[in-house]
């Protein structure tokens, strides 16, 4: 199979995305792409009389084939030319082509080519370029309806393209760690560098209409002490145009690999880019490759430099002239800074699992499907198996792909994705929740942020009311729920406090569940509201559970009726399911639902294990088991608006069979004329729903967790796998640290090797 890559930008132009790509691509890991013909637009030469094809190979298994046409030639007449060349070129090619564009414009001459495969891998919008030809559009929408595949080398872009092919997929560019780390060790400066006074601030790249003239001009005017020095070649714009100060220096074009020896001789490294719609789009290429070098990044705000790199301490992002210089001013602080500096570390964190290598792999396996390779016939290698794909199991495999770059396999022995938060439609078209009610709510912006990544959100406070032979009163208890028991107008905090420290009995020490509710309220609310529900939901007094069970409900002397007081408190827009999916469609996962851990585990290879099943199950129950409360879910709908005035209404009495009803249109602002609702029955047996807090069963717990911590190739994350009752966005929370530990302990060891981020590095590890 030969690859044959369409490319606007020459090889011998700057290095990036399409030199890295093929490069690694016509390494062919794989075994089914064979060499890489990468087609440059033509050079005009007035010397020719006819067409001419100039080759050379740059790599291993790539040859670059430049065209030479004869000068004066019409559009039309260009395009016979090239197709002549092409097919007479084709014509030496033996077995089926992929063809891969890097522009549309190139389809004018290559449209009839019969293709096993055809890419689009879209670096930029490119329509918004200074001088992009009208008929750009147009070829652009031809080559979206004739691709099988479209990549897109940014977000943004992705975002942009998604709904305009079925087979969209975001390959944000990567960086070669280890060439541009160099720069941490460079010792001299090259020769048009050295003189520069300190402190540098660099750039290197292409310099064109993207470039934020002012800005420069303003920042040297700023600090006429500061050596501004602009590496890259200058094109589209006149170089007259460019800002002229005596701390400027323009470079020109460095190859690839001169560059680290230059970014080496920095300080602070500069990504001053117009914020306007030709840079709307661009892939921050740069920002890995100058936090590789060890730099401290200033950036306008790029979509996506913002997007993935804006939170690290080393990347400052400013929008005016002023934050700009202001920003520089910090960068350079923290520059002088020594080489282990947390930011430092905290950067090469995220930089550790990125690798051009990845990138290509992914994509190479997308093409291998549309040609229909048979896969059945390998075995299915994975550099991660996440058993579970609920919370825990889906966080871990959306970062290890998308942030690590790891091929991940996800398995779930149910048939649905989501774990205990799966929502979906019900026959009446009501979404649902098939494991009961789940509300999210959380005090962590970072963990909102990191969700909102993948979803949007429909604000909802949680309201809950506990029928009392009858009666509904608002739970948590709170003065409402004490005037209507008692039939008293208590209008004061005070005063709701006085009452229940009347009520209130000394508990010394507060121990089990029973306690902490017993010592606040007393003992007649304590039977009221929890003893009953308790019993039943856990199958046991609340006097045997520790106190963290029931401590989970406060007790309010305010009329604040809401059951979570968190600062952020919604419910996925479109549910929680299409979040789950947002979240795993990502090329490097593939997820397989109804399979038990232990049916694949034979039949996959992978290099390690992320587990969030129950923790005793995976050791064969070889300490006994581990107590887990189970529910019966009963769901109905009713030919009713609606059934209750909130979404969850408590049974406490022992006398009614199920703790609480849930009615899902309160949670999710649906609008139909019937009512779906779930019962909840407590059941000793079934799905392992909730840990039990008890010190027996946390000291059986230990045990295991000795046992996992003598297991390093298999992470244990989630709520049954830690044996801990948490909520949703606990979990969320567990596996990002669990990540982010994942990382730093790949990072040490690679550092530690020597193969990945050099000295700096080993000095950071070492002094830790
Ligand atoms: P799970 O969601 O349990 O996912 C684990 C997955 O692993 C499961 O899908 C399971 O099938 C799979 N699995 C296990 N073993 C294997 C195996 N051997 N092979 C293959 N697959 C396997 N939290 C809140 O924040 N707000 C709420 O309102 C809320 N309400 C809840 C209501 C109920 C009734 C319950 C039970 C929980 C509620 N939670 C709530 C807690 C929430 O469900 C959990 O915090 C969260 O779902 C835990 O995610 P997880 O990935 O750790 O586990
Ligand atoms: N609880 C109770 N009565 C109630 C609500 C809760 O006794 O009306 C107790 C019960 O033991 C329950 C615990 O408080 O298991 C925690 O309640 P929460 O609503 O936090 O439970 P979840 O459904 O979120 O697990």
């Amino acid at each position: 199979m030969t690859l044959m890559c369409f490319s606007h930008l020459r090889w011998d132009f700057v290095f990036q995305r399409p030199q890295h790509i093929m490069s690694m691509l016509a390494q062919n890991h794989h075994g089914s792409l064979g060499p890489v013909i990468f087609w440059e637009e033509p050079k005009f030469d007035a010397a020719l009389s006819v067409p001419q094809i100039e080759k050379y190979a740059p790599a291993s298994n790539v040859t670059v084939y430049v065209p030479h046409l004869p000068e004066g030639l019409d559009a039309p007449t260009v395009d016979q030319a090239l197709r002549a060349l092409l097919d007479e070129q084709l014509r030496t090619v033996s077995g089926p082509l992929v063809r891969w564009y890097y522009t549309p414009m190139m389809l004018s001459f290559s449209r009839h080519v019969d293709a096993a495969c055809t890419v689009y891998d879209c670096m930029d919008e490119l329509s918004n370029f200074r001088f992009a030809p009208p008929e750009l559009v147009a070829l652009e929408a031809e080559l979206l309806a004739c691709a099988d595949l479209v990549f897109t080398g940014g977000y943004s872009l992705y975002e942009a393209k998604r709904t305009l092919h079925a087979s969209v997929h975001a390959f944000p560019s990567s960086v070669d760690v280890a060439h541009f780390a160099k720069a941490r060790t460079t010792a001299s400066d090259p020769q048009d560098q050295a003189a520069l006074p300190h402190p540098r601030l660099g750039f290197y790249g292409v310099i064109d209409e993207r470039m934020d003239l002012g800005l420069l001009a303003a920042l040297a005017d700023a600090r006429p002490q500061w050596s501004i020095v602009m590496v890259g070649p200058v094109v589209k714009i006149a170089p007259a145009d460019l800002p002229q100060r005596s701390n400027i220096a323009y470079l020109g074009g460095k190859s690839y690999d001169e560059l680290p020896a230059y970014a080496g001789g920095w300080d602070v490294a500069l990504m001053p880019f117009a914020i306007n719609a030709s840079t709307q789009f661009i892939s921050p290429t740069k920002t890995p490759e100058y936090l590789a070098a060890g730099l401290p990044v200033v950036s306008t705000p790029i979509t996506d430099v913002v997007r993935h790199y804006g939170d690290l301490d080393a990347v400052e992002i400013a929008g005016t002239a002023e934050e700009f210089v202001a920003a520089c001013d910090a960068a350079l602080s923290r520059s002088r800074e020594p080489a282990f500096a947390g930011w430092r570390k905290q950067a090469d964190a995220v930089l550790a699992g990125q690798s051009w290598q990845a990138v290509a792999s992914a994509m190479h396996d997308l093409i291998d499907e549309v040609i229909g390779k048979d896969r059945s016939a390998a075995r299915p290698y994975y550099d991660y198996l996440v058993v579970g794909a609920g919370f825990a199991g889906s966080v871990m495999a959306e970062r290890l792909a998308r942030d690590g770059g790891k091929r991940v396999l996800v398995i779930d022995r149910r048939d649905h994705i989501g774990g205990n938060a799966y929502d979906h439609r019900d026959e009446a078209g009501i979404l649902v929740h098939r494991y009961g009610p789940h509300i999210f709510h959380t005090n962590s912006r970072d963990i909102v942020d990191y969700l909102s990544n993948f979803t949007d959100w429909r604000y909802y406070e949680h309201r809950v009311l506990a029928d009392i032979d009858g009666v509904r009163v608002p739970m948590p208890i709170n003065r409402t729920t004490i005037n209507c028991l008692y039939d008293l107008e208590l209008s004061t905090d005070e005063e709701a406090a006085a009452f229940l420290a009347s009520r209130a009995e000394p508990v010394e020490p507060v121990v089990t569940s029973a306690d902490v509710v017993i010592s606040k309220v007393g003992r007649e609310l304590y039977e009221t509201f929890f003893r009953g529900y308790t019993r039943k939901q856990w199958g046991m007094d609340p006097s045997e559970l520790d106190k963290s069970v029931t401590s989970r409900v406060p007790t309010r002397t305010d009329t604040d009726d809401r059951y979570f007081t968190d600062t952020f408190q919604a419910m996925p827009a479109d549910g929680f399911t299409a979040m789950f999916n947002a979240m795993l469609d990502h090329p490097l996962i593939d997820v397989m639902l109804g399979v038990d851990f232990a049916d694949v585990v034979d039949d996959v290879d992978f290099d390690r294990l992320v587990f969030t099943g129950p923790i005793d199950e995976y050791f064969g129950h070889r300490f006994g088991k581990l107590p887990y409360r189970s529910l019966e879910f009963v769901h109905e709908t009713l030919d009713q608006e609606w059934l209750q005035p909130v979404a969850v209404v408590n049974y406490p009495s022992e006398a009614v069979p199920y703790t609480r009803i849930t009615e899902y249109k309160h949670l999710t602002g649906q609008v139909a004329a019937q009512t779906s609702i779930t019962y909840e029955y407590p059941r000793a047996e079934g799905d392992p729903y909730y840990p039990v807090p008890r010190p027996e069963n946390e000291a059986l717990f230990k045990r295991y967790e000795a046992l996992a911590r003598a297991t390093p190739e298999v992470v244990f994350v989630g709520r049954l796998a830690t044996y801990r009752y948490y909520n949703m966005d606990q979990v969320v929370g567990q596996a990002l640290a669990t990540y982010r530990r994942l990382v730093a302990k790949d990072m040490a060891e690679a550092a530690l090797s020597g193969h990945r981020l050099g000295e700096t590095v080993k000095t950071a590890i070492a002094a830790e």
